[in-house]
């Protein structure tokens, strides 16, 4: 394997002898957008795209590690003040402080890393990096006593206590349980969870990033989940994730035109998700297909977080036949995710490619995935 040879390389070559590798995913979401906040379902699975690293216990208190990838060292100690400058080591430095926090034990170690998960693709690179090294430390260090779902918590907590970001559980998640072959529908409202056969003879899972982020003045995001909040109260229910299609209709005359289409679109997201792992039981990869690209549609029309770049690269793969696509992410901007047939892959990708350059002046980053095993020691 190529980047396990260039990590020992590295390894041996810095430090001598070797140590124990890891490895973890990054991942993709089949189908649920949005529906997180709401209570509702996510169904993602980790991919062939992994942090791998190469680690050994150096028995002192402090931990050297170095990126392959951005060509860069960092040598930090284990306590709360000190956290490293660079913000790659941050999510390092983070992990061992949050399993420290919990009671767990981190010692010092030297590590060599290295990755093939595009950065900021939507991918998820950081859950990758979070998810390696949290699972290394739980083998090292703790004998493995720390439980899985921790480990993406401590992933989570990690992003929002030593790098500023406020994301959700799925990510991490998705790279800790991740299995060959296997999606995962997450209930965010209760944390269950349950793997789905996705095993697609004949297609590829092929990711189209626009690499356009535009950044909204008010921010979208937030007002979406207010909208959400506003009819869930309307309704008299907790979240979406309790409200139908019939109530929502009841209501119609006492909310705003913009709060019923947004509450639609969840609404009608959360059964999309059912029918999809319906669809995967019965290998039925058509209807899966077909339910993205009505999550598109309703994402782009009723929940309004599309673009003119994504609904573009949306009706191109319709065009060219493929069997599914659709917006993945928060949206505006990012990648779309496509369901294509193996005898389409070429014509989609070179005509994705060829014809957003045309429009927009720059190509696509094209991806083909394979849903792979989450975090693991090699
Ligand atoms: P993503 O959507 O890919 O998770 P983020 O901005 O959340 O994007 O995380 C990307 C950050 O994670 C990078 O800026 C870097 O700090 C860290 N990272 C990810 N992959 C690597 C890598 N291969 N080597 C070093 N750092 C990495
Ligand atoms: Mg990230």
């Amino acid at each position: 394997m190529e980047l396990k040879e260039k990590i020992s390389n590295i390894f041996t070559e810095r430090l001598g002898g070797e140590g124990t590798f890891y490895a973890s995913a990054g991942r993709i979401n089949l189908i649920g957008e949005h529906t997180d906040y709401n209570g509702g379902f996510v169904f993602p699975g980790a991919i062939d795209k992994v942090i791998m690293a190469e680690i050994r216990a150096n028995g002192s208190d402090k931990v050297r590690v170095f990126s392959v990838d951005i060509n860069d060292y960092a040598e930090f100690g284990l306590n709360e003040a000190d956290a490293p400058e660079q913000s790659w080591a941050r999510y390092i430095f983070g992990v061992c402080r949050e399993i420290i926090k919990r009671g767990g034990k981190v010692g010092g170690f030297d590590a060599v890393f290295a990755g093939n998960v595009p950065l900021g693709a939507g991918l998820s690179s950081s859950a990758a990096l979070e998810s390696c090294f949290a699972f290394a430390m739980n083998d090292m260090f703790n004998g493995n006593t720390i439980e899985k779902f921790e480990l993406a918590r401590i992933g989570q907590s990690t992003e929002h206590n030593y790098c500023g970001v406020n994301c959700g559980i799925m990510d991490q998640f998705a790279s800790v349980f991740g299995k060959q072959g296997n999606l995962m529908r997450l209930d965010c409202r209760s944390g269950e969870f349950e793997y789905f056969p996705f095993n697609p003879q004949g297609y590829t899972l092929v990711l189209v990033d626009s690499v356009v982020k535009h950044e909204l003045a008010d921010s979208p995001y937030n007002k979406r989940r207010q909208s959400c909040e506003r009819v869930a109260r309307r309704l008299g229910v907790e979240t979406l994730r309790d409200a139908t299609m019939e109530m929502l209709e009841a209501a119609k005359g006492d909310i705003t035109a913009e709060d019923y289409f947004r509450a639609k679109y969840v609404i009608e997201e959360k059964q999309r998700v059912l029918d999809v792992c319906d669809a995967l039981n019965a290998g039925d990869y058509e209807t899966v297909g077909r339910c993205m690209y009505e999550t598109h549609r309703g994402l782009s029309k009723d929940y309004e977080v599309s673009c003119e770049e994504l609904d573009y690269l949306n009706d191109l793969a319709k065009e060219c036949g493929v069997t599914g696509s659709r917006i993945m992410g928060g949206g505006f901007g990012g990648c779309t995710i496509n369901l294509v047939k193996n005898e389409l892959l070429e014509k989609f990708t070179s005509e994705a490619r060829a014809r957003f350059n045309e429009k927009y002046g720059h190509e696509p980053k094209i991806y083909e995935v394979i849903i792979s095993d989450g975090a693991r020691r090699l």
